[in-house]
């Protein structure tokens, strides 16, 4: 699986990760279905808006780069994205760039520009535009486009690599096909297939990349292969902030450093950026984020429930309910990561499960079995994690048997006053057969 990867210029933002997020879902949904999975996540660490970046802040390329790269690493790791296998970087592949962009000039698909740049001739590419359903009635032949990123309406040559000019500085990489440095498409192709093969099983990125990025990666591979690129695309749909686009002049622009800062829970932020399917456009909203919490907090506490429980068995209902919730669980995940379904299984589970312990019933095996499924959901939510065991604080622990020695004596009020006095604390007590039990309160 590759998943296309940051561009270190800046902070990645929470719409950036809701990508990588969703990238973590299908990642996790496939070790669960019991796929070994091999991923790849490059970081883009030189390209036009790096190099401006570095200059404008007068540091080199490589420490102005290494800031945003370890941000964005630790951000991942608080938001409980598993390690990719390998991140490559495009400063570290030139060579294997070079070698690549030499290939397709000897096939005949790319050019010398008068500049020296490099450029892919896509009328030479019979398929182009299949990915984005672009149309090229009205291709301006050899037109070019030298920047990065550009509209559809600009479908032309596209640099494959760019010969140095003033504005790069520093930034340059003498070669066999002249000093200049790398595209930002071409990276992709090259790091792809020399960690995954040349067909790779799955390739992704946000939706905004499907054009050009992910269309010229596919005339650059396949061109050099001959071969079919990907076998499965999957595109994670834009976040919206308060139903507007997020953008930096409108206030809205949030990294998940900034929603730390507002005290925001980050286990709470992964499970709001999860919970819209892909292919939708989500709405972060700070009421969203509230909920988000809620539900957080609600599987957390229903996990350190289990880890208490200990009632009568429930017997051929909860096994059934058990059945029934697993098969319904994956069906949804199955079904193109329907996550909206997934969790609407979980909660009524958890809701069902609760009122069975609240009859007293679930017996301690049974609870375990319930925290197991509870477990395997949560190899792929990542939003639970493990559940305290608790040791009461002696002060409790003390008042505790203070009241069953009043107990013993029929000193009813003061036991009542003890038990009165943890409640207060938190502390719920509930006499059974088997003795004195204790809960907190949620
Ligand atoms: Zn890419």
């Amino acid at each position: 699986m590759y998943t296309c990867g940051p561009t270190v210029y800046d902070y990645a933002h929470i719409g950036n990760f809701r990508t990588f997020v969703f990238q973590d879902l299908l990642r996790r949904w496939l070790e669960y279905r019991g796929y070994e999975v091999t991923q790849v996540m490059n970081l883009t660490d030189v390209d036009d808006r790096t190099i401006n970046g570095s200059r404008e802040a007068g540091i080199p390329l490589n420490a102005y780069t290494k800031q945003y790269i370890d941000a964005f690493l630790e951000h991942k790791r608080r938001l409980n994205i598993e390690e990719a296998e390998v991140y490559p970087r495009a400063t570290e592949h030139v060579d294997e760039m070079v070698a690549f962009v030499k290939k397709l000039m000897e096939k005949g698909y790319a050019y010398k520009a008068e500049d020296g740049s490099i450029y892919y001739d896509i009328s030479k590419f019979k398929d182009y535009g299949k990915l984005s359903k672009l149309k090229l009635d009205e291709l301006k032949a050899g037109a070019r486009v030298k920047v990065d990123t550009y509209e559809k309406e600009q479908a032309w040559d596209f640099a494959l690599w760019k010969a140095w000019d003033e504005a790069d500085g520093d930034v340059f990489w003498e070669t066999e096909i002249g000093k200049g440095r790398p595209g930002w498409h071409l990276e992709c192709s090259v790091m792809s297939m020399k960690y995954l093969g040349e067909t790779l099983d799955i390739h992704s990125g946000g939706v905004d990349l499907i054009f050009p990025h992910h269309e010229n990666e596919i005339a650059q591979s396949e061109a050099v292969t001959g071969k079919k690129f990907v076998n499965y695309w999957l595109h994670g749909e834009h976040l919206m902030v308060e139903g507007q686009r997020m953008a930096k002049s409108l206030g809205n622009f949030y990294t998940l450093q900034d929603l730390l800062d507002k005290g925001c829970n980050p286990r709470a932020v992964r499970y709001l950026l999860l919970s819209t399917h892909y292919r939708q456009q989500l709405n972060f909203t700070f009421e969203g984020l509230k909920a988000a919490e809620k539900a957080v907090e609600r599987l957390i506490l229903f996990n350190q429930r289990l880890i208490e429980t200990n009632g009568e068995p429930a017997g051929e209902e909860l096994k059934k309910l058990l059945k029934a919730t697993k098969e319904d669980f994956e069906a949804a995940m199955d079904d193109d990561l329907n996550i909206t379904e997934a969790l609407a299984t979980l909660f009524d589970f958890v809701r069902d499960v609760n009122r069975m312990i609240d009859q007293g019933k679930v017996s301690r095996s049974e609870a375990e079995a319930v925290r197991d499924l509870l477990m395997r959901f949560d190899s792929v939510l990542a939003v639970i994690g493990e559940a305290k065991k608790e040791l009461l604080p002696k002060e409790i622990e003390e008042l505790i048997q203070k009241r069953e020695q009043a107990r013993k004596v029929k000193d009813w009020k003061t036991a009542d006053e003890i038990r009165q006095k943890l409640f207060d604390m938190g502390i719920i007590l509930e006499d059974t057969a088997a003795g004195v039990k204790w809960r907190r309160k949620s």
